[in-house]
């Protein structure tokens, strides 16, 4: 089997669009840092699982590092497990800055997770965690919660 055929089948392939994992990003991250920091904060961790993806928004801008990231280690694995969690803490201690980020890195996780499978116990051989849907329909949920997450924001303003 091909690996690209591999990972499609352990749905490591099904991504939420970096612009979904930007919304939900800056939601966690105001919520544990409610100010605009906290949001921005959040936002930008969101997107840093998937610096392992060289196609990625981040990964593009980041080139070699991405592509030696995919190879090395894989998809979803180092960026998108426990491990990738510890740096907040490591950058900013226990400090609001360090929890939005924190906030932030989990959103992506669990989001990837509703829509596709992570390997979070990594380097861990524990396998792939997180539901496997088919392609139409985690097409569905990334818009389903992108406009869900426009709509809370929206409504978070007027409060
Ligand atoms: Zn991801």
């Amino acid at each position: 089997m091909h690996e690209e055929d591999h990972l499609e089948k352990v749905g490591v392939k099904k991504e939420m669009t970096w612009k979904t994992h930007m919304l939900l990003g800056a939601i966690a991250g105001y919520w544990a840092y409610p100010s605009w920091k906290g949001s921005v904060i959040g936002a930008t961790m969101a997107l840093v699982p998937d610096i392992d993806q060289a196609r990625s928004k981040l990964g593009h801008f980041l080139g070699p590092v991405s592509k030696m990231l995919q190879k090395g280690l894989g998809h979803r694995t180092l960026t998108h497990s426990w491990v990738i969690l510890l740096l907040p803490a490591a950058f900013w201690g226990d400090s609001p800055e360090g929890w939005a980020a924190l906030w932030g890195l989990l959103s992506h996780l669990i989001s990837d997770m509703l829509v596709g499978r992570i390997q979070l116990f990594w380097p861990l051989r524990m396998g792939w965690v997180g539901v496997r849907l088919s392609r139409a329909l985690y097409g569905t949920v990334d818009r389903l919660v992108f406009y869900a997450a426009i709509v809370y924001i929206i409504y978070m303003g007027y409060m």
